[in-house]
């Protein structure tokens, strides 16, 4: 098996070239830093004279950030009273703005996997806080119930623990329900009923570049907000929930953010909106998912990593190879004809690719990545 750290190995990989007639249109599949859709890119360059090195301050950028807290709201249903937040940091500022403004006394963490742990550590660790209780979501048909989720890709319900009651509910994007019966996955668990707060950074499915956080408040996140600030706790003003609070409901934010970041963002909100929203991106990722894990299902080297179907994630996927592939070396030989960022997730070390399918990723190019990786597994042989 080749070894990609060996130099040798490696110029012989990269020799590999996988046929233009094979290759996807657009060779980016990474989870985060994901695609950007060239068309916003070039709708950024034809605004950035006017728009970019401007006051964050001014009718300019306001009225972007007014767009897209609008937008946000329209994909989203979000009823009357719930509020759009954003601020600087990304969504791992986000769990610490979370265990200053909006934690009362003590949470309860669900761990799915990398990032739920990350957020059950911030608040464990707050000194102002009691001990949280958390509760390892690690399903029985993940095949080394030891790994965690997010990293791996299952979905999984998120609804409130106890409907009515008194707990702020907070979750993040996640997926779920199988059956064509009831709503699209996605529209069940981003229904505003079914949270108090919902967070989001933008270089995931919103097809933008990082460095802020989006969180959706409920009536009641916002009162906490509130009362939390009108204690005598500290808050550093960065963290601070009733700052973003005030800032968001003007379109701005406290400090400086990244205008690019913003314009980019909204370009990708309004196309999903305009092609129909939520339903329509949704589709497009069962659409993305379909074709991976039909590919992966009758592959005679590849096979679905998670094995029931109904825990599978549209939108980002991962797929196991047997010993005679080394998903190391494919995915060298993917990066060197310009197909990249299909490694797996880092520290879970399997012999596996990962591949992201969201709304911004075409179909057809998950189509085209399975006929380049059969290409190139056929070359490896
Ligand atoms: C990407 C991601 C984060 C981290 O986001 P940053 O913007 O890099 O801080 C946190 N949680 C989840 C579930 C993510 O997917």
């Amino acid at each position: 098996m080749a070894d990609p750290t060996d130099s040798d190995s490696t110029s012989k990989l990269e020799g590999i070239v996988i046929p233009t007639e094979l290759l996807p249109s657009d060779g980016r599949f990474g989870s985060g830093p994901s695609k950007v859709r060239p068309q916003a890119v070039a709708a950024l360059a034809a605004a950035a004279d006017a728009y970019l090195g401007t006051s964050h301050r001014q009718a300019t950028v306001k009225n972007t950030v007014a767009r897209l807290r609008h937008g946000l709201r329209d994909f989203f249903g979000l009823p009357e009273g719930y509020e759009v937040l954003l601020g600087n940091g990304g969504a791992t500022a986000f769990w610490d703005a979370m265990v200053f403004g909006l934690i009362e006394r003590r949470s309860q963490h669900f761990v799915f996997g990398e990032f739920s742990s990350k957020c059950a550590q911030a608040a464990t660790a707050a000194p102002h806080l009691g001990d949280p209780g958390s509760s390892d979501r690690n399903p029985a048909p993940i095949r080394n119930p030891s790994l965690t989720r997010t990293s791996i890709c299952t979905r999984s319900r998120t609804t409130r623990p106890r409907p009515g009651s008194p707990c702020l509910f907070a979750g993040r994007r996640r997926r779920d329900s199988p059956s064509s019966t009831e709503p699209r996955p996605l529209q069940v668990c981003v229904d505003p009923h079914n949270y108090d707060v919902y967070y989001f950074a933008p270089q995931k499915g919103f097809a933008s570049d990082g460095g802020m956080w989006i969180a959706l408040c409920s009536p009641a996140a916002v009162e906490r907000i509130q009362r939390i600030a009108a204690s005598d706790r500290y808050v550093p003003a960065s963290l601070d929930l009733k700052v973003a609070l005030d800032n968001s409901v003007k379109d701005q934010t406290y400090n400086t953010p990244g205008l690019a970041t913003i314009f980019l963002m909204l370009e990708q909100l309004e196309w999903m909106l305009r092609n129909g929203g939520l339903g329509w991106s949704s589709g497009r990722c069962d659409r993305s998912a379909e074709i991976l894990y039909g590919w992966a299902d009758s592959s005679k080297v590849a096979v679905p990593f998670v094995m029931d179907p109904a825990q599978r994630s549209h939108v980002v996927g991962t797929i196991d190879f047997g010993d005679r592939v080394d998903a190391a070396a494919l995915a060298t030989v993917l990066r060197s004809n310009g197909i990249v960022d299909t490694e797996p997730y880092r520290k879970l070390g399997r012999n596996q690719l990962r591949i992201a399918m969201y709304p911004a990723i075409d179909p057809d190019d998950i189509e085209a990545l399975t006929r380049s990786i059969d290409h190139v597994v056929e070359a490896l042989a």
